[in-house]
């Protein structure tokens, strides 16, 4: 088998990989190290105009095509990514900085995702209304919104593409997607492997580019019908801004500050590891991070000194050497984490562990997995979302305590709650606003098509499973007269 070509500075339009209307391009830096690792099309407002063109012509010929026949063509889709999830693997851990492990982990989640709606869209149903009287008939039709343009970040840019394109193909939409330029590889990768398995032209477009330029193009235009921005909360809110002049609705997938809440009663055997991972996996640039540690006054002591020693014993290194963690994905995001680092101890934190860039053979963006305690809620690192390797610890007493502690946020993306009793776990689920819950895990392992729900400043809107599909419809309400013929 031939390994995974991405054209370089080629963005996909309409079927062929065409280079930036202007012939700009933007190089594609190495984590570990900042070489160039590849070079990619500059987009802009042309190429913009030209993908949802495409999109726009693609679309009658795709939404009319039988939901089986775009299932069995997604599905061909997942076959190949199946046959590619190592060479994917690479592109990921390499274009992002993590290790391989976890670049295969997000490959492998990417199939099952495009796996799954290639099997479910044929299962997109409506519903019948009940009605007053025999005479009528209600009924609802979902419908494809037409071209969605579907914008994203860089931490797991392979998987988020899965997530965002395969649900809206499914329902008959056609897409646009915008890269970020700081890891743009995967998608294009992806989109290739679309091409392959015989999507139709304009169907699938990507367009690569800096976001103020192929992003706001994007996310302004007056020929989109849905937006799916996935990213931080500031970007977010300025492309709902851009979607109000529109009238393009939209779905938002932002920041988080997710707690882990330690009850006295947990298994610290299973927590203490995960509690680990949650911060440091992928160098906590993950939206759903387990960012915040609150723990039950009881047992803060022994749990800090444990999850201290769980981050001390993290290997660090560059995708290839497949240890624990990378670097951070850029210079401007160490800058920024290394910015919450210096500020939090001049405001009364305590570093137990890290605290600073990381000594790594290389000259990567590393910085040493870090604990804080002496936190409270006034504090920055605790208020805003770092996206680094960073754990603020915090203390609780009971349960009302820690409900009061864990909705303490503007986010509302993630709860993790470790304890042994069944009713104070459903009773913490039940108060926290948060989208996502977890009990004696971290995140939703082994849970096949589990929503990817936010609330509060983490977004709102479906991602994930079953309801994505329904995110990428709309409802047509049909009422019928039965006339006595
Ligand atoms: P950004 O908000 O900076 O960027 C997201 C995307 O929007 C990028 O493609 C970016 O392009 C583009 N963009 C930037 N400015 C504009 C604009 N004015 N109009 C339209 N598009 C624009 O996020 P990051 O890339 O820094 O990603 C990190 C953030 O993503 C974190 O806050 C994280 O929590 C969040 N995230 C949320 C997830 C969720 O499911 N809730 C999942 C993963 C991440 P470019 O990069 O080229 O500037």
């Amino acid at each position: 088998m031939s390994a995974l070509e991405i054209p370089v500075a080629r963005q996909l339009i309409d079927g062929a990989w065409v280079p930036a209307a202007d012939q700009g391009e933007l190089p594609v830096l190495d984590p570990a190290n900042s070489k160039v690792i590849q070079r990619i099309a500059r987009g802009g407002q042309a190429d913009v105009d030209a993908a949802v063109a495409a999109a726009r012509r693609a679309f009658p010929g795709w939404a009319a095509t039988s939901p089986t026949e775009r299932g069995a063509l997604l599905g061909r889709w997942a076959a190949l990514v199946m046959e590619r999830v190592e060479d994917l693997a690479r592109v990921e851990a390499r274009d992002v900085g993590k290790p391989l492990s976890g670049g295969r982990m997000n490959a492998f989640i990417a199939q099952g995702i495009i796996e799954y709606f290639a099997g479910a869209a044929d299962k997109l149903t409506g519903v019948t209304l009940p009605t007053r009287t025999p005479d009528y008939l209600g009924f609802t039709i979902p419908e494809p919104w037409g071209v969605c343009a579907v914008t994203l970040p860089w931490n797991v840019p392979t998987l988020l593409s899965a997530a965002n394109v395969a649900p809206a193909l499914a329902a008959g939409n056609t897409v646009v997607l915008k890269p970020s330029e700081v890891a743009p590889l995967g998608p294009l990768a992806l989109a290739e492997l679309a091409r392959e398995a015989g999507l139709p032209p304009g169907v699938f477009n990507v367009v690569t580019g800096l976001g103020a330029e192929a992003g706001q193009a994007l996310t302004s235009h007056t020929d989109i019908d849905h937006i799916s921005f996935v990213g931080s909360t500031a970007t977010g809110s300025a492309v709902m801004r851009a979607a109000s002049e529109n009238l393009v609705p939209v779905k938002l997938e932002l920041g988080g500050k997710s707690p882990n809440v330690v009850f006295a009663d947990a298994d610290l055997d299973v927590a203490i590891p995960a509690i680990v991972g949650s911060i440091t996996e992928n160098a906590g640039q993950n939206c759903y991070a387990g960012s915040r540690l609150l723990v039950e006054e009881s047992i803060r002591d022994e749990v800090t000194e444990r999850v201290a020693a769980g981050m001390r014993a993290v290997r660090l290194g560059t995708w290839d050497m497949d240890l624990d963690m990378g670097p951070l994905v850029s210079r401007e995001q160490r800058e920024r984490v290394l910015g919450f680092l210096e500020e939090a101890p001049g405001e009364g934190a305590r570093v137990v562990t890290g605290g600073a860039k990381a000594e790594v053979p290389d000259e990567g963006w590393f910085v040493a997995p870090t604990v804080l305690d002496r936190v409270d809620r006034g504090m920055r690192v605790v208020r805003e979302e770092v996206f680094g390797p960073v754990l603020a610890i915090q203390g609780f007493t009971g349960t009302a305590q820690a409900v009061e502690m864990m909705n303490d946020t503007d986010f509302g993306l993630l709860a993790c709650i470790w304890t042994d009793d069944v009713s104070r776990a459903l009773r913490a689920a039940k108060e926290v606003r948060a989208g996502q819950v977890a009990v004696n895990q971290f995140h939703d392992a082994g849970v096949i098509g589990f929503p990817f729900n936010m609330q509060k400043d983490s977004g709102f809107s479906a991602g994930g499973g079953y309801a994505a599909l329904r995110e990428y419809t709309q409802e047509k309400a049909v009422a019928v007269r039965l006339l006595d013929r």
